[in-house]
């Protein structure tokens, strides 16, 4: 009998092994496929919410905890497995295209600083200054001189070998088929590789979470897949110095290495990971019009992954049933949200949880 088994090993389930590893519980991590390769792979790594105005208070306490922890986080992936997430804060750029786009920007600069955040409102000239390959028609721009960013595709493997090493096994190509229940409790799952006994089983199978939940499970807790699909362009290192979000929510994430990834759409289209057309060309025009030097750079790669989405966009954390907790739901916040949801899972597997968690309760209503 496991301490616990975790189920799916994207970022989220990752965090969790090494997490509970580190406590010295005996984990077993169960991927169907290869570790990170799913959502936790293809997202951009932005360590904020994209528009953090609109979510709920109870969302931005996870944000800042979750930030906080992030830095540690990074520090002991490299220690520990020699893997660099390239943490770092380039600091975010919104443009401002409209007079109404300037009113807005004057809202959200005093809406960062009632949060304590840093927030500048730059004039044209010092908006190119700072951010060389902006639009030259653009007003002005609203710089978050603080906001990271880190190479996600590095986080989930990065942690699965640091809780290897705490003494975690790790099993890649083992698929969950259906949960095992002993007693009114869960306890285990059974798997590909045979039936795995846990005294705490958790749920971290992303966008696939709710299929595993049986045939009534609980409305908030059904997770669908949320497509987004990003463009990966070649430039030199410094082309672009900041993240740049335009008001239509599409960004750009320049990488260390002269990568810039743009992104990107968010489409019910079921569990279809495809690339289309129409979607990388919305995204191509936002490059253009956002950043026009860009739009001669070098098309590296596409992708599109799934976002695991809920019926009211908040994560599920918390207890289904005795035995089981989600861990899922973490739409377009996962990479940033997965060092604090590490910590929700540790609290309430060691039943010393202090947090209000219910708004992301499994069992909470949703219309
Ligand atoms: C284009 C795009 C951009 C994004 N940008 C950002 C961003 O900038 N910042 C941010 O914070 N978030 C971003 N996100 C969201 C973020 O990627 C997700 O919220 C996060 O990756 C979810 O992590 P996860 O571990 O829950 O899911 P996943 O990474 O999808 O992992 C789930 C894992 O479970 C496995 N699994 C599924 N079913 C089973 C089964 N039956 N048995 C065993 N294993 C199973 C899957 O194979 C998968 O590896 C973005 C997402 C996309 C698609």
């Amino acid at each position: 009998m496991r301490d616990v088994l975790v189920i799916g090993g994207g970022i989220v389930g990752t965090a969790i092994a090494e997490r509970l590893a580190r406590d010295g519980l005996s984990v077993t991590l169960a991927e169907r496929g290869a570790i990170g390769r799913e959502a936790s792979w293809a997202a951009a790594g932005l360590l904020t919410p994209v528009h953090p105005w609109n979510y709920p208070e109870s969302m931005l306490q996870l944000d800042a905890e979750s930030l906080a922890l992030w830095p540690a986080l990074a520090a002991r992936v490299r220690s520990e497995v020699g893997i660099d997430l390239e943490m770092r804060a380039t600091g975010l750029v919104m443009p401002i295209e409209t007079d109404e786009e300037a009113a807005e920007a004057q809202r959200r600069v005093a809406w960062k600083r009632d949060h304590g955040e840093s927030a500048e409102l730059l004039d044209a000239a010092a908006a190119r200054e700072a951010e060389p390959a902006l639009r030259d028609d653009a007003l002005g721009a609203l710089l978050l001189p603080d906001l990271a960013q880190v190479r996600n595709h590095r986080a989930a493997p990065g942690l699965a070998a640091a809780a290897a090493r705490l003494g975690a096994q790790i099993q890649e190509d083992t698929a969950v088929l259906c949960l095992l229940h002993q007693g009114g409790r869960v306890c285990g799952a059974r798997t590909t590789g045979g039936d795995v006994r846990a005294r705490h089983t958790i749920l971290a199978a992303g966008a696939w979470s709710g299929a595993l939940l049986g045939e009534a499970p609980p409305a908030a807790a059904v997770t669908t897949p949320a497509r987004g699909q990003i463009l990966l362009l070649r430039t030199r290192p410094g082309a672009l110095r900041h993240m740049v979000l335009g008001g239509d929510g599409a960004y750009l994430v320049p990488r260390a290495d002269g990568r810039v990834l743009a992104g990107s759409s968010v489409e019910y289209v079921g569990f279809d990971r495809s690339v289309t057309v129409a979607g990388t060309s919305k995204v191509a025009a936002a490059v253009e019009r956002l950043t026009p030097p860009l739009a001669a750079a070098t098309l590296e790669a596409t992708w599109a992954g799934l976002r695991p989405d809920t019926p009211d966009g908040l994560p599920v954390m918390g207890e289904v049933e005795p035995g089981l907790i989600a861990a899922t739901g973490h739409f377009r916040s996962g990479i940033m949200l997965a060092p604090v949801t590490a910590e929700i899972v540790r609290d309430l597997v060691r039943g010393e949880s202090t947090r209000d968690l219910a708004p992301f309760d499994p069992l909470r209503d949703v219309v």
